[in-house]
Order: C-alpha cells, then structure tokens, then sequence
C-alpha cells in the first residue's frame, strides 16, 4: 500500500508525520472519508466542499488548491489499485512547536491513505442488518465540522462493540437522536413517514445523507426533516444508516427492542438498491 504524506508518495508502513503536528497534539485538524465504487470517487465535489468548509470554520489554511488535491487523489487510487474501497485524507494545521494558538508559519500537513473494502462482504451485512445502542451524545457544540477530535465519537463506538453492537446512536439533552458515532440516523415510522434529523451544529452533514434526500426527491418519496426521539426509534417501523464507508444500512435492533420483525424493513432495502443504483452510474 502507498500513501500520500506532504508531498510524497511513500510505503504505508513506513508513512509517518513529525511528532509536533498539531494534529498529533492537538486533534487541531480535520478529515474527509470518500468511497471509491468502481475505481471512480463518489460525490468527489460534495466531500471536497465539506473539507474546505471544516476547514473555514477552523481557520486553517488548505494544504493546497482544489484541483492538485484532486490530482493526488486519483494518484493515491491509481497507485493502490483500489476499485471498491475508500480514500482517507487528513490536514492538519501543520508542524510547529507545542503551543495552544495557532502557529505563525507552519505549514498546513495533508495525509491520504486508501483502503480495499468488500462489497460482498457490505451486501452480507446489509442484508443481515445491524443493530445499534443508544448512548448520551457528549460530544461538543460543533459536530457540523469533520474534526479529527473524534475522543466522544470513540467512546460510543466502543461501548457498541462492547454490547455486540455495530454503532451507537446518540441522543441529546431533549432525548432526541442527533446521529451515529460515524453515520447519520433515520427511521420510518408506524405510519410510513420518512424522517432524520435537519442538519445544525449538532450533526454532521452526511454526504451520503445529501445524495439519497436528492434521490428521495427524484422518486418523489416524501421526507419529514426534524428531531426524533429515543421512544420513536425505538418505536419505528424501520430504522437505517447512512455513511460513505456502509451507504444505506438497515437496523434490526435498537438496543434490546427488536425493529419489525428483526430482518431489514423492505423501504430501508429499497433506499439501499437506490443509493446503489446511484453510485453505480
Ligand atoms: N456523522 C458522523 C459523526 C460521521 O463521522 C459520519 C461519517 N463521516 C457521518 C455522520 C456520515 O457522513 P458521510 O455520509 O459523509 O460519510
């Protein structure tokens, strides 16, 4: 495997960054996941739009224009031989002795890796469906930018794997979800209305979220944009997950409540061939 590390494409195993990056210090830095189907990215511009605007709201400064990063990219992918995977690329505000403001002249440090993933392996899981936990979202105030500082998202995640889950689902003080450690949540309920979240500083704006409320509007599915509750999803005829490395992921469980009948609800199955369908063209 290569990677791409501050203007250098090196052997994976031997990729490093300098002890005094910020990013390492830090977490004063900030990512993009982007799949790869069929050896072409997914919603490149959508991701490339979403790192520019974390990177606004932090203050850094790019690594370098849009265009040679897009050019690094497609090399990152062309020099792995990845068809169905994903691109992980990182940049940080650079290499400057520790110190809590931002530094005068360091150099804003970009790091792209990218990774294989089975697509058989992703349909198994889709069609078995996943099932999720529920924990306090303690995370901070500004979960609409793609920081690496992900220490809350971890925890989840963790307590989820711990109970055999496959993600964690948090809720805020008002009892409603805001999203997944890493995906965004969505349910169907009793009645068959569509609904996630609206986004706002408390979630993160997916981009498979984005593409597949554009593809609701194609088909003409009609979605409800507000907060749900713990009750609801608990409740809900359906429940699923979207996020660039699972796209649509149905859930069969939310705790120890089982969803429908335990198997994939068949509108969540659907979203997914759709999403597919997407991808694929
Ligand atoms: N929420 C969080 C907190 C995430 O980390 C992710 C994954 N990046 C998502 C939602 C899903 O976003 P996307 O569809 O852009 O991968």
């Amino acid at each position: 495997r290569i990677a791409y590390v501050n203007g250098q494409y090196v052997p994976h195993q031997h990729a490093c960054v300098h002890i005094e990056d910020r990013g390492y210090q830090f977490a004063d830095g900030v990512y993009e996941v982007v799949p790869i189907v069929g050896g072409k990215l997914i919603d490149e511009k959508g991701h490339l739009d979403r790192l520019w605007r974390s990177m606004n709201e932090l203050k850094m400064d790019a690594p370098m224009k849009r265009r040679p990063m897009q050019l690094v990219m497609a090399e990152v992918i062309r020099r792995n031989g990845i068809e169905n995977g994903l691109i992980y690329m990182q940049v940080t505000r650079g290499v400057a002795p520790r110190d809590h403001p931002f530094p005068k002249n360091a150099q804003p440090a970009l790091v792209m890796t990218a990774k294989r993933l089975s697509m058989e392996k992703a349909a198994q899981k889709a069609e078995k469906g996943v099932t999720v936990i529920t924990v306090p979202d303690i995370r901070w105030q500004r979960c609409d930018i793609k920081s690496v500082s992900l220490l809350p998202n971890i925890l989840a995640k963790q307590e989820a794997v711990e109970k055999g889950a496959y993600e964690a689902f948090q809720f805020d003080g008002e009892g409603n979800i805001t999203e997944g450690s890493s995906t965004n949540a969505w349910i169907i309920d009793q009645d068959g209305t569509l609904i996630t979240r609206p986004t706002s500083n408390s979630i993160l704006a997916g981009i498979t979220r984005a593409a597949l409320i554009e593809l609701l509007k194609e088909k003409g599915i009609k979605l409800e944009l507000r907060s749900f509750t713990v009750d609801e999803l608990r409740n809900a005829r359906e429940v699923f997950l979207t996020s660039s490395s699972s796209y649509v992921q149905p859930v069969v469980q939310v705790d120890d409540k089982v969803i429908g009948n335990g198997k994939p609800g068949s509108v969540s199955l659907e979203l997914r061939t759709i999403f597919k369908d997407y991808m694929d063209r």
